[in-house]
C-alpha cells in the first residue's frame, strides 16, 4: 500500500482488510434485508447500492487508514438522505413540511434523539413523556430509541455525534467546503455553550412540561418539519430555527472548518460529552512519538485538543471520535484506546474494534434512510416525482 510520506501509515494489509470486511458484508447483507428480497425492482436496486455502498466505505477505511475522510463521506450521505427522505415522506402524508398546532397536540410529529435531554428530568418528576415524538406506534419506537441510545453511548460516549447522528453530518460535510478556514481564531470558551444550553432546556422542560429546544431552538427544523406559520409566536420561532440552521449548519461551518453547531451549541452533543466518562472507547496520545507539532489541535472540528490535554495524553471531554487528528498526525501518535487498557499496547486491535463496532452501528442505524433516500431519488429519475 502507497504511504504519504508525512503521515505514519495505520491502514490494515489488503488480506485483514477483505477479512473484516466480507464479515461486516455478511452482517449487513442480514441486517439491511431483515432476511427478505424486495420484489420492487426499484427497492432492490437501493437496497444493492446500500448495502455496496457501506462495504466499499468500510473497505477504504480499514485499508487505508483514513478514517475520518471515508466516515465523512458516509456520515454526510447518511444526513442527506435523511433530508431526502423524511422531506418527502412529509409531503406524502401531510403534503408539506409544516405542521398543524392540532397535529403538535396530538404528538403527530416524528421521534427524535436530540429531544433525549428534555425528557428526563420531567420523565423522574413528573412520570410525564413531554417529547414530540409519533405515540401513534405505540411506545415501542420510542422505548426501542432510548434503547439503541443507551447502547451506543456505553460503547461510543460522543461518539454517536460523530457515527450515529443523523443530523451531524450536515455541518460536518459542509465544513469541508475550503481548503482552509477563514476564520481561524475561535475562542475555545464556546465548547461550554452547550453546557448552557443543556442547562437551560433541562430545566425549562422541566418547568414548563414542554420541549423547549425543539420549539424554539433546533435548527434542523428547517430540513425536516416545521409548524405551520399562524401567529406571531410561530413566526419568531421560524425566524430562530432557520436563522441557526443557516449560520451554525452551513455558514459557520464553511468559515471555520469546524463542526459549529454540534461543538458550540447542541444540548444533545453536551450530554454525550458527559457520557464520554463512562463509556468504552477514548482516543489518547501516545506522548513518546509525539512531536508537539499541535496539528491534532489545528484540525479537530470540536477543539477537543489543546496543549493541556495533550500534555496528559488524552483528547478533552468533548471528543467526538472522529478520527481527524488520528489520520493527521505526522507520527502515528493518536489512535483509538479501550480504557483500562496500556498505552500504546495493540493499537491496532483497539482500531480495528472501534472502527468495526462503530462503522456498524452507523451502518445499521442509516440503512433504512439510506435506501430510502436512493429509492426517492430513482423515483425522482423514473417518475418525475419523490412521493
Ligand atoms: S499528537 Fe501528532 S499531531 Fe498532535 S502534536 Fe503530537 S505529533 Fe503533532
Ligand atoms: S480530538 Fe480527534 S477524534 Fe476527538 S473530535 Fe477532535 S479530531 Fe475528532
Amino acid at each position: 500500500m502507497k504511504t504519504d510520506p508525512h503521515k505514519a501509515p495505520q491502514g490494515e494489509s489488503i488480506g485483514t482488510t477483505i477479512v473484516l470486511t466480507m464479515v461486516m458484508a455478511v452482517t449487513t447483507v442480514v441486517m439491511f434485508s431483515q432476511g427478505k428480497m424486495p420484489q420492487d425492482p426499484k427497492e432492490l436496486i437501493a437496497l444493492a447500492l446500500t448495502i455496496l455502498f457501506a462495504n466499499t466505505i468500510f473497505f477504504l477505511l480499514i485499508y487505508t487508514g483514513r478514517t475520518d475522510r471515508y466516515r465523512a463521506i458516509y456520515f454526510s450521505t447518511f444526513a442527506v438522505a435523511l433530508v431526502i427522505s423524511f422531506i418527502s415522506h412529509m409531503f406524502e402524508v401531510r403534503g408539506s413540511m409544516s405542521l398543524s398546532e392540532a397535529k403538535v397536540f396530538q404528538c403527530e410529529v416524528p421521534f427524535c434523539h436530540l429531544v433525549i435531554p428534555m425528557t428526563l428530568v420531567p420523565v423522574a418528576l413528573t412520570k410525564t413523556i413531554i417529547f414530540p415524538g409519533s405515540l401513534i406506534g405505540g411506545y415501542a419506537s420510542i422505548a426501542s430509541m432510548f434503547v439503541i441510545w443507551i447502547g451506543a453511548t456505553l460503547a461510543f460516549g460522543r461518539g454517536f455525534c460523530s457515527w450515529g447522528c443523523f443530523y451531524g453530518g450536515l455541518d460536518d460535510g459542509f465544513s469541508r467546503v475550503l481548503k482552509r478556514p477563514v476564520i481561524k481564531n475561535i475562542n475555545p470558551k464556546w465548547i461550554y455553550l452547550p453546557f448552557a444550553v443543556l442547562l437551560f432546556v433541562v430545566l425549562t422542560a422541566a418547568a414548563y412540561l414542554s420541549p423547549v429546544y425543539c420549539s424554539w431552538l433546533c435548527p434542523f427544523k428547517a430540513v425536516t418539519e416545521f409548524k405551520a406559520v399562524t401567529s406571531t409566536t410561530v413566526l419568531i420561532q421560524t425566524i430562530i430555527f432557520v436563522s441557526l440552521f443557516i449560520g451554525l449548519v452551513i455558514v459557520l461551518p464553511i468559515l471555520t472548518k469546524k463542526r459549529t453547531q454540534c461543538a458550540f451549541f447542541c444540548p444533545f452533543g453536551a450530554m454525550q460529552s458527559v457520557t464520554n466518562k463512562i463509556n468504552a472507547f477514548d482516543v489518547r496520545i501516545d506522548k513518546e512519538k509525539c512531536l508537539k507539532c499541535k496539528r491534532c489541535i489545528q484540525v479537530c472540528p470540536t477543539l477537543s485538543m489543546n496543549e493541556e490535554s495533550l500534555e496528559q495524553g488524552r483528547t478533552r471531554i468533548t471528543c467526538m471520535k472522529c478520527g481527524k487528528c488520528i489520520d493527521n498526525c505526522p507520527k502515528g501518535a493518536i489512535g483509538y484506546h479501550i480504557k483500562g487498557t496500556d498505552i500504546p499496547g495493540k493499537r491496532n486491535v483497539y482500531r480495528l474494534l472501534f472502527l468495526f463496532s462503530a462503522f456498524l452501528f452507523l451502518a445499521i442505524f442509516s440503512s433504512h434512510i439510506i435506501e430510502d433516500g436512493i429509492m426517492r431519488i430513482l423515483k425522482l429519475i423514473t417518475t418525475g416525482s419523490m412521493i
